[in-house]
């Protein structure tokens, strides 16, 4: 499933883009822009903005309306409707740009990250696209992610296990 997001999706378009997914960032672009973008590309779009919400119901684009504030809130709801997958084992994508990222060896990275990190880690990761080029690493930011990605496949065992009463 690929997403295109508006200006108030900032923070959870990066959260998508490390968890894998392809995800379009429209920061300042119209909502007619956006929605143009999302048939084209075949993008589902994801929003806080009622207006934009039912603008692309009425031309049959898909959409989902996010009427959560806060970023883990906001995960939830997409896992509770099925719109993505809490997989750790998945790639993840650059946050900043939304490009893949190749592995790279520890030597091709040396002067680019500080030497504490090129001491302590093993696994380098090179954004592919070229303009960006940012370079990750296991350091304590993406055990952060981890533990959070981790929590949020928690709350799919409740949710499974409601699904279960309610057919009994
Ligand atoms: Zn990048």
């Amino acid at each position: 499933m690929k997403f295109i997001t508006d200006g108030m999706l900032g923070r959870l378009s990066r959260w998508l883009r490390i968890m894998g997914y392809d995800v379009e960032y429209m920061r300042d672009a119209a909502d007619e822009e956006l929605l143009r973008r999302a048939e084209e590309e075949g993008r589902t779009i994801i929003t806080r903005d009622r207006d934009l919400y039912a603008m692309a119901r009425k031309r049959g684009a898909r959409a989902i309306l996010l009427l959560e504030k806060d970023l883990f809130g906001q995960l939830a709801r997409l896992v509770e409707l099925g719109a993505i997958n809490v997989d750790p084992s998945s790639e993840s994508r650059c946050p900043i740009c939304g490009s893949t990222l190749k592995e790279v060896d520890k030597g091709d990275v040396a002067g680019m990250v500080p030497e504490k990190s090129l001491a302590l880690y093993d696994e380098f990761w090179k954004c592919e696209n070229e303009a960006c080029g940012k370079i990750y690493w296991m350091g304590s930011h993406w055990r952060r992610i981890e533990e959070r990605l981790k929590a949020l496949e928690d709350i799919k065992t409740p949710l499974a296990q409601r699904g279960r009463r309610d057919a009994e």
